[in-house]
């Protein structure tokens, strides 16, 4: 991937991106701007099935659709990559400086070992006097030569090293980024982009998706109740189990205040149910103390609902019927587990009512 297109791709890249953005009647600000420029040249598959989807149905780039793209596609780390990838660029380049530093450096070396080799010799010999000066100013301009090299070498270490550095704090700023502060689960705006991708995979690879939505039972309550910062303690507890118990492939975010989201990739729906079952059973098994008082406050369940993905469906409607099915847990009595099949049996039995 280029970092940025030569100025030739990129003249050509800007008026595509504009010509196609007037045929399709998208307002050339600079956000929608960013969005094409980018499909055309072709940076992010994601975006490019998404817009070639849109094209392909008809559909029509309204404000909303423009918006979303933009939200989902232009913001989401795209500097933050760009900038990573301009630092393994320069680490690179000092890479190859640095070991062509090191061949010219042992080049010099061997050179001024040949010329001491050679003034030995003619010291041994009855040598003319302009002869035996000049090998020894051309062995001293070598000295200095050899001592040069080594300190640029030196410089360069270090600067390499600063790239490093630089590049690993850039990562971390990353990670931070996409990271709630609070229980160090993914944060929204990390659930919203793993959810596309995980779309995306999905329906690549044709594997089946689950979503888990999940929410604390009276939470207002026992905040109320004990305060806020033992609520903050509940909410650290429940993404650690939430840590603990996913698998590296599937993303736990906190979705929102005391809500929580599972993305299952390569999951059946009744997979997704026995974690959500897990999840629950193990925050359910614990017993809460006040650190400070030591007294047992109890017991803190959880509700949740488990929803499969239906290839072409939009993440949005994905996360509602999760959360639909949520609610239903909720209604049915809290700290259980409902699956959108049960969502289903509920509006049959509501319409036969
Ligand atoms: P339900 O069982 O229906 O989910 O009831 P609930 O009380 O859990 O739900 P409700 O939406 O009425 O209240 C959610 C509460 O979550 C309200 C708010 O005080 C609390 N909350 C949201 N974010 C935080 C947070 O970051 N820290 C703490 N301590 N509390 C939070
Ligand atoms: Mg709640
Ligand atoms: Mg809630």
């Amino acid at each position: 991937m280029k970092t940025s297109d030569p100025i030739d791709v990129a003249s050509h890249c800007a008026r595509a991106a504009l010509g196609m953005m007037e045929r399709h009647k998208v307002p050339p600000t600079p956000e929608n701007f960013a969005i094409w420029y980018a499909f055309v040249a072709g940076r992010n598959p994601v975006l490019s099935d998404a817009i070639n989807l849109i094209l392909s149905g008809g559909g029509k780039f309204t404000q909303k659709v423009n918006e979303e793209l933009y939200e989902r596609f232009a913001v989401f780390g795209q500097d933050k990559a760009e900038l990573r990838e301009v630092g393994l660029r320069v680490e690179e380049a000092v890479g190859k400086v640095l070991e062509y530093l090191s061949n010219a450096s042992s080049g010099t070396t061997n050179y001024g070992a040949a010329l001491e080799h050679f003034s030995g010799r003619l010291s041994g010999a009855p040598a003319p006097d302009y002869l035996t000066d000049a090998v020894g100013a051309i062995m001293a301009e070598t000295k200095t030569m050899v001592e040069i090299n080594r300190q640029l070498e030196g410089n360069l270490e270090s600067s390499s090293t600063e790239i490093v550095r630089l590049r690993n704090e850039l990562d971390d700023l990353k990670r931070e980024a996409a990271t709630d502060a609070l229980t160090q689960l993914s944060n929204r705006k990390m659930f919203d982009h793993a959810l596309v991708m995980a779309i995306h995979n999905a329906d690549e690879t044709r594997s089946p998706l689950c979503l888990l939505m999940i929410d604390i039972d009276h939470f207002k309550q026992f905040n109320d109740t004990y305060g806020h910062p033992l609520g903050d303690q509940i909410l650290k507890l429940v993404g650690r189990s939430l840590t603990d118990i996913v698998k590296v492939k599937d993303t736990a975010a906190r979705y929102g205040g005391e809500e929580f989201a599972v993305i299952l990739p390569e999951t059946d729906l009744e997979a997704a149910l026995q974690v959500a079952e897990t999840i629950r059973g193990q925050v359910a098994a614990k017993r809460v103390t006040n650190r400070r008082t030591g007294q047992v406050l109890g017991q803190v369940t959880l509700s949740a609902g488990a929803a499969r993905y239906v290839p072409g469906e939009d993440p949005e409607s994905l996360v509602s019927r999760a959360d639909q099915t949520l609610y239903l847990a909720k209604k049915d009595g809290r700290n259980r587990v409902k699956s959108e099949v049960d969502l289903a049996v509920a509006a049959k039995t509501s319409e036969g009512q």
